[in-house]
């Protein structure tokens, strides 16, 4: 079958449109495989047997079955026409990129609404019970009546990559979703406090991943064993930095990561004032000596919308699953207003070279 799909915030790019476009192009075939690809002013039109993956790929607004037939009003009329049956109101939608098609879209409309008067069908563009789409473009024109939702956003890939903190949790996983959809490639940091990162490849962790896979074909996963850190760190500073301290830690561990392979900025699930962590303070504190830019897409969710969206996306049931996360070893005593002073005088308290040596001695790369 013959599938149009539109791309309409990758077509407002400019120059760079060619980019934008072989990268959907790209993400597409990685997921289906399709034939006689054409492009055609903002469209893709290609043959694919099996549609049903486009609905997660980023960057595409919507798409469509088509019938494809010569942009010549008599053939596009009679097309129409075949696909009127069993209606009693019809609504009409022709759109032309090609201006120079000697009928207005109106006067088209007209012509098609004429003929199905005759049929007894009426044209009612508030409330029809079936829509005729009509595209004309400067080579064919393409009829349809179904236009499915596309994911939106941006195709992956086209934002660079960026490095998630991932706990496992709710949050992140979303924030994940969220970054992946405004065309970043996606790998994922993750400390655990299991006893090996093998017990972790057998937990939710890799569970999470897995689905969000249907949105990146592939992820890779950095693992670090958290108790490096841990015994590190024991009593060397007040119970009440302990979360500060941990989240500095793994930014400035991310950030050298994400220096050494290239991500342009480090991902987080933070959201302002969620909990204790969360104050602006504290994330400001613990952004201590991190330069690169933290992308954080869930700062400003209500924690409804969070949980409505990560189950929207699949990752809820997994996410709420039991796992023994870092955080939950972690004080529960936080100061809600950690000064960066107090990160920067705690820091001379520990060897962090030395941690964030021991830590990458053991850190695994996994790809998912
Ligand atoms: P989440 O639902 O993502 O766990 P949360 O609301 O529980 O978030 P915190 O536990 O305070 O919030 O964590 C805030 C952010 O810090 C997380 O969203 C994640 O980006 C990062 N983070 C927390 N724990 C870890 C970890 N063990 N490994 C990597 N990143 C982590
Ligand atoms: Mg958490």
């Amino acid at each position: 079958m013959k599938v149009l799909v539109h791309y309409n915030e990758i077509g407002l790019k400019g120059k760079n449109r060619a980019y934008f476009e072989n990268k959907l192009i790209n993400n597409i075939r990685e997921k289906i495989n399709f034939n006689n690809l054409k492009k055609e002013e903002k469209r893709l039109i290609f043959e694919a047997d099996k549609i049903e993956e486009l609905e997660n790929i980023f960057g595409i607004s919507h798409y469509s079955i088509v019938e494809e037939v010569e942009n010549n009003a008599d053939k596009i009329i009679k097309k129409a026409e075949s696909l009127m049956e069993d209606v009693k109101r019809l609504g009409l939608k022709t759109n032309r990129s090609d201006k120079r098609f000697p009928l207005t879209s109106i006067e088209l409309n007209t012509k098609i609404g004429e003929i199905a008067n005759k049929k007894g069908i009426k044209i009612d563009f508030s409330n029809p019970e079936k829509t005729i789409y009509i595209e004309i473009t400067s080579k064919k024109a393409y009829i349809y009546s179904e236009k499915i939702k596309g994911l939106g956003g941006l195709p992956v890939g086209v934002s660079g990559k960026v490095l998630l903190l991932f706990s496992g949790g709710i949050d992140s996983a979303l924030a994940a979703y969220l970054l992946m959809k405004r065309g970043c490639r996606v790998d994922f940091l993750h400390f655990h406090a299991l006893r090996t990162n093998k017990e972790v490849i057998d937990s939710k962790i890799i569970n999470i991943l897995n689905i969000l896979k249907k949105y990146q074909k592939e992820i890779k996963l950095y693992l670090v064993p958290y108790h490096t850190y841990q015994l590190s760190v024991m009593e060397k500073f007040n119970e009440k930095l302990d979360v500060v301290m941990f989240r500095n830690f793994i930014l400035r561990f991310g950030q050298l990561i994400a220096k050494k392979k290239k991500y342009k900025a480090l991902g987080t699930g933070d959201n302002i004032g969620q909990v204790a962590s969360q104050t602006l303070d504290n994330l400001n504190a613990a952004g201590y000596k991190v330069t690169l830019p933290i992308l954080r897409p869930l700062l400003t969710f209500d924690k409804q919308e969070i949980i409505n969206l990560s189950k929207e996306i699949g990752t809820y049931g997994e996410s709420i699953k039991e796992y023994k996360d870092c955080c939950s070893i972690i004080s529960k005593k936080t100061s809600t207003s950690v000064k960066i002073k107090a990160v920067e005088e705690s820091s001379e308290k520990i060897n962090f070279d030395k941690i964030v040596e021991d830590s990458l001695k053991e850190m695994e790369i996994r790809k998912v």
